[in-house]
Parts: C-alpha cells; sequence; structure tokens
C-alpha cells in the first residue's frame, strides 16, 4: 500500500479555528486522561441533534454522538483560539487539527468520521456520572423528542404535555447536578449536552403554542 501523503504544513491562518472547535478522537484520550483537555473544554453533541456539517456539508441531525472542542460563550470559534488570535495549545492540539490542512481538505475528511469519541468512551465505566449521562440520553431522546414536537405542532396535546415533560426533567437534572455533584456549571454541556431548546430548535416552537411551557402573551 502506498504510503500517505504528508500533511502540508499548517500556516495558524486560524480559518478553522474560527469555524469552531475539532471533534475529539481516540487519539486524543491521552490529552483527556492528564488533564489538557477537560470537561469544561467540551460540548457533546447528541444523536438526533440538528447541526451544521462543516465537512461533509449540509444541516441536519447527528446520526451519532460526538464530543468536541467547545465554542466560545456566545460565539463559534474555538474555545482555546485567543487573543492575540492563535492556538493556545497548538503544540498539543488535537488530532483533527493535526490533520487539518487549508491546502488539503481531503485529508481532514478520511480521519473525521472515524474513532470518535463519545461520553461512555470518556467517563469511567460504572461512575454516578456516566450513569446519570446514560439515563438524560435515555430520557432526552432527541429522535422520540422530534417526533413529539412533530405532534404537538399537529396539535396533540398528550403529545405536547409528554415534550414539556421531557424539558422539565433535562432542566431539573442541569440544576441537581452542580448542587449534588459540585460539577462546575460549564461542564454541563459535556455531560449532557446543550440544554433541549437549543439542541432541538423544533421543542422551544412546539412549547410557545399557547398552553406550552411558554405562553404567548395575548
Ligand atoms: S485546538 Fe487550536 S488548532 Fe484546534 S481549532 Fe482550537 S484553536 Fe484551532
Amino acid at each position: 500500500m502506498p504510503a500517505p501523503a504528508a500533511v502540508p504544513p499548517c500556516r495558524r491562518c486560524g480559518r478553522c479555528c474560527r469555524l469552531g472547535g475539532p471533534a475529539l478522537h481516540h487519539d486524543d484520550l491521552p490529552a483527556i486522561r492528564d488533564g489538557r483537555i477537560r470537561p469544561e473544554h467540551c460540548l457533546t453533541l447528541r444523536r438526533g441533534e440538528t447541526v451544521t456539517d462543516n465537512v461533509a456539508g449540509g444541516v441536519g441531525p447527528l446520526p451519532v454522538e460526538l464530543v468536541k472542542l467547545r465554542p466560545v460563550p456566545g460565539g463559534r470559534a474555538c474555545l482555546f483560539y485567543h487573543d492575540p488570535p492563535a492556538c493556545a495549545i497548538h503544540d498539543t492540539r488535537p488530532v483533527e487539527c493535526r490533520t487539518l490542512s487549508c491546502d488539503a481538505p481531503a485529508t481532514l475528511a478520511a480521519l473525521y468520521a472515524t474513532n470518535r469519541l463519545t461520553r461512555a468512551d470518556i467517563l469511567p465505566p460504572g461512575s454516578d456520572l456516566a450513569e446519570l449521562c446514560a439515563h438524560h440520553e435515555a430520557e432526552t431522546d432527541l429522535a422520540r423528542l422530534t417526533r413529539l414536537c412533530r405532534q404537538a405542532a399537529a396539535g396533540d396535546e398528550a403529545a405536547r404535555e409528554a415534550a414539556r415533560a421531557v424539558a422539565r426533567l433535562d432542566a431539573a437534572l442541569r440544576e441537581l447536578l452542580p448542587r449534588r455533584l459540585g460539577l462546575a456549571p460549564q461542564t454541563l454541556l459535556f455531560y449532557l449536552g446543550r440544554p433541549l431548546v437549543e439542541s432541538l430548535p423544533a421543542l422551544r416552537a412546539a412549547l410557545t403554542i399557547p398552553g406550552g411551557l411558554y405562553k404567548r402573551r395575548p
């Protein structure tokens, strides 16, 4: 088999950093294990979440969970893209960043969907946190919630109430975990992913119909 072509060196222009942080892969586990990448640096994108795929192109539901470096608050750029504009962890940056070259984007396309990490790969098996994350994932399953939102939008009040209960559970767990387990609030984007109304825009629309969680003023 021919040797893979060398990746042209990174020019450190920051173009990819401004588009968002990389997904993490098994090659990034050592950086997670030794604390260079910590839960507060990460964002979990959940199965079924509506996302923009920068590599394949297009917007749609994510087929499988992934964990990535989170964006700066209120922005899109990678959390480690600091002022003056530069990567704060360039020498130990994740494998996607080391693989991507603006001059040869195909190098990342070959890698980006393989060996991605999920929360289950990162959290200690059987730990309270792993079980809580799995419980939250099952009870707020986004594929089921998407169906409920569609039914609620069509006027199904039972579906609206079921969606409302899921939204309440999500909010309750986000309040409970920092209080009971002493987790920093900024780690919740890793442990639970984004709040449901952010990861599933259809939920807000379903719940804003009069009688929902968010009532419109007359
Ligand atoms: S880790 Fe560094 S190189 Fe990778 S996207 Fe973030 S700032 Fe850019």
